[in-house]
Order: structure tokens, then C-alpha cells, then sequence
């Protein structure tokens, strides 16, 4: 991605050299199995438990109540049917949101498909899900209550704290998708009282196809993947050693520098939101303007909301990576996004949103270059046609 300047991070965080580094033995020497009781096996156990001891401390969690699993999906899945296996399917009720990712959304329709019962949060034009919101919807077969702790399109940062309160006020667990979180926001899985979390190494500069699933001491979970044991029986398959080893150092970098991160990446959204300003005055942050992850911006353009994918594409064309709603529904490009429909857009303009996300790798360089695009490629599209509220 020499020249480019990426602004997606949202999306995946490039690997960072220093984890690439850590893995690199991994990769090119082999890795011996884990579960093997030779030299090499021995090896790779340490490795795998060393993983597992650094990503615990960026959650302050046990290092035994971590799930090594193949994705955030697959930790969002695990959560959800997991738990819901333990409960006759007509004696299940789980609370979600209206705007979780589709790991949790699809997770959501199989269980509805198996008999469960699913009750979706409203959220507020902010994006965001209030407590009382889920007070009002615990029925006495409520046994889980799963909100992401940030919201992939608009970045919005819900309040985890307060709504595992009222869900254990009820008896019914908390599970929070942090995949958007982890590494971004200071999160502690005690002092925020969450029973399942789940992450993922692509969101925080670790490698594709490793996620985790944080399990509470003591909560009981139904595996849905079978086999050799592995993972305390939980998710069986001999463990991707390198990209444990991967995601281990990827949490240990984002623990050092979270806060002096965090607001390097402040500033420098900061700085973006104020130039288009004066710059696009028809631009609008989509999203609470503060309960925001770091340098994670998703604007509209009054009365050019159908041409977000052209606008894209034109910056694209100039260098610059963003993404429109999110890089799951690219797929699905002219469909609306799910999130702002959500916040009462309608769904002219909730096609319409550009996400601009901030990372690790971005300097004030890759600002600038933006700036100067971004009016130009905004010019370059149809004249605004309509003026519609903001909301
Ligand atoms: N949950 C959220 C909030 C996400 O943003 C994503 C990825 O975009 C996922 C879950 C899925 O994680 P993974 O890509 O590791 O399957």
C-alpha cells in the first residue's frame, strides 16, 4: 500500500512490524503442536499461553478464561448459541441492539430459526442504546443480553457498564461484541462487570483470522466446535500458533500505548471534522459528536447521500482508502445500512455515509492529503439535489 494512505481501519488495521516480527519464527521455522509433549510441542504451548497471559492483561482478565477461536464472528457465535444451548429454545430470550455487526445480527436469526426469542434494542438518533431501553425490554426468560461496547459504522461507544448492571440486576448474563473496542478504548472486563467479550486480532493491528472469546470464571458454555479438546473443550482444533503468538504482542503494544494513542488519534479526527467545516458545509458527522471511538468519523453530505460509493470510488482512484457504512456490507453496497436505518434514517440517506477511520500508521501527512481531496472529489459529484433535515 506504498502511497496510499489508508484510512479504513475500521475495516482491518494493517499488521503491525513488531507483530509481524514476533510471528515471523512461527511462520518460516514451523511450529511444533501444541498439544505434542516433545521439544517443539512444549515450545509452542508456552507460546500460546504466553498469548494468552498478554491479551488477559489488556482485558484484566484470568489468562483460563480466555477462548482462542478463528474470528471475532466466531466468538460472537460461540457467545450466543453457546449460551443459548444450555436453555430449552422456548425458555430463551435474548436482548441484542438494533445496530450489532451481522455476527451478531445472523447469530440472532438462527436462534429466532431454532425457536428462541430476540427482542432488538432501539437506539437513539446518536447511536447509541440506553439503559432504560433494555429495562423496559427483560421478560423473565431474558437469560442474555448482548450490546457491542462500539459501533462498527458510526464509531458510537455504548455504555457497557450500566447495561451489564441492569442485566445481572435481572439474572440474565452480559456479552459485549468489542471487536471495534479492544485496543481503542481502556476496557476492563471486572470493573465493567462483562460476562462474555469478544475481539478480534485484525481490529488492533494483529492478524486476520484470530479472535477471542472472554468467558467468566464459573459461566457454562456449549461448544460448537467439536474434536480434540482444545481450548478447555470450548473450541477443539489445534490452536494457529503464530497467530496467537500474533495477537499476544498486538495486545501488548496496544496496552502500552492506549492513551497516548488514543489522543494522537483524537486530535487528528479533530482536526478533520473542523476543516470540513468551512470546507464542506454540507458535511455532517453521523454519530454522538463525543462518545466516539478515536479517530472514528462517519460523515454524510447533505443531498449527495446517493453518491457515496461514486465518492469512494473517486478517492480510491486519488490514493485514499475510506469505506462506506461498513466493509461487511460492501457486498451489499446499494442496500441501506442496517445501523443508520436504525437511528431513523431513511433509507435515501442511510445508503449515504462515508467512513473515514484513523490509525496507528496515519500522521498528519495523510490528513492533509485528505483534506485537499476530499472538497475536490465532493465537487466532482452530482449538484446536491435535496435538503434534508439533519437528524
Ligand atoms: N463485530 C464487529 C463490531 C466488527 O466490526 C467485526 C468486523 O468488522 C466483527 C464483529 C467480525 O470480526 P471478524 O472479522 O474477526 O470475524
Amino acid at each position: 500500500m506504498i502511497g496510499r494512505v489508508y484510512l479504513d481501519n475500521a475495516a482491518t488495521t494493517p499488521v503491525d512490524p513488531v507483530v509481524a516480527e514476533a510471528m515471523r519464527p512461527w511462520l518460516e521455522g514451523g511450529s511444533g503442536n501444541p498439544s505434542s509433549l516433545h521439544a517443539p510441542g512444549r515450545l509452542a504451548r508456552e507460546a500460546v499461553e504466553h498469548a494468552r497471559r498478554q491479551v488477559a492483561a489488556l482485558l484484566n482478565a484470568d489468562p483460563g478464561e480466555l477462548v482462542f477461536t478463528g474470528s471475532g464472528t466466531e466468538a460472537d457465535n460461540l457467545a450466543l448459541i453457546g449460551i443459548s444451548e444450555s436453555f430449552a429454545p422456548r425458555e430463551f430470550h435474548l436482548v441484542t441492539s438494533g445496530i450489532e455487526h451481522p455476527a451478531v445480527l445472523s447469530t440472532c436469526d438462527y436462534l429466532i430459526r431454532r425457536g428462541a426469542e430476540v427482542t432488538y434494542l432501539p437506539v437513539e438518533a446518536n447511536g447509541i442504546v440506553s439503559p432504560a431501553s433494555l429495562q423496559a425490554a427483560l421478560r423473565p426468560m431474558t437469560r442474555l443480553v448482548s450490546v457491542m461496547a462500539a459501533n462498527n459504522v458510526t464509531g458510537a461507544v455504548q455504555p457497557v457498564a450500566e447495561l451489564a448492571r441492569v442485566a445481572h440486576e435481572h439474572g440474565a448474563l452480559f456479552h459485549t461484541d468489542a471487536v471495534q473496542a479492544v485496543g481503542k478504548l481502556p476496557l476492563d472486563v471486572r470493573i465493567q462487570s462483562i460476562d462474555l467479550l469478544s475481539l478480534s486480532a485484525h481490529k488492533l493491528y494483529g492478524p486476520q483470522g484470530v479472535g477471542v472469546l472472554y468467558l467468566r470464571e464459573g459461566v457454562e458454555l456449549e461448544p460448537l466446535v467439536h474434536g480434540g479438546g482444545q481450548e478447555g473443550g470450548l473450541r477443539s482444533g489445534t490452536e494457529n500458533v503464530a497467530g496467537l503468538v500474533g495477537l499476544g504482542k498486538a495486545a501488548a503494544l496496544a496496552l502500552a500505548s492506549l492513551a497516548e494513542e488514543n489522543a494522537r488519534l483524537v486530535r487528528m479526527g479533530e482536526r478533520i471534522l473542523t476543516d470540513l467545516a468551512s470546507s464542506i458545509p454540507h458535511a455532517y458527522l453521523i454519530g454522538d459528536r463525543y462518545r466516539r471511538l478515536p479517530g472514528h468519523l462517519c460523515v454524510g453530505f447533505q443531498g449527495q447521500e446517493g453518491e457515496a460509493i461514486k465518492l469512494l470510488l473517486v478517492l480510491d482512484e486519488l490514493g485514499i482508502s475510506v469505506s462506506t457504512g461498513s466493509a461487511c456490507s460492501a457486498h451489499h453496497s446499494g442496500e441501506p445500512s442496517s445501523v443508520l436505518l436504525a437511528m431513523g434514517f431513511d433509507p435515501v440517506r442511510a445508503r449515504g455515509s462515508l467512513r473515514i477511520t484513523l490509525g496507528r500508521f496515519n500522521t498528519d501527512a495523510d490528513v492533509d492529503r485528505l483534506l485537499k481531496a476530499l472538497p475536490e472529489a465532493v465537487e466532482s459529484l452530482r449538484p446536491i439535489t435535496t435538503h434534508s433535515p439533519v437528524t
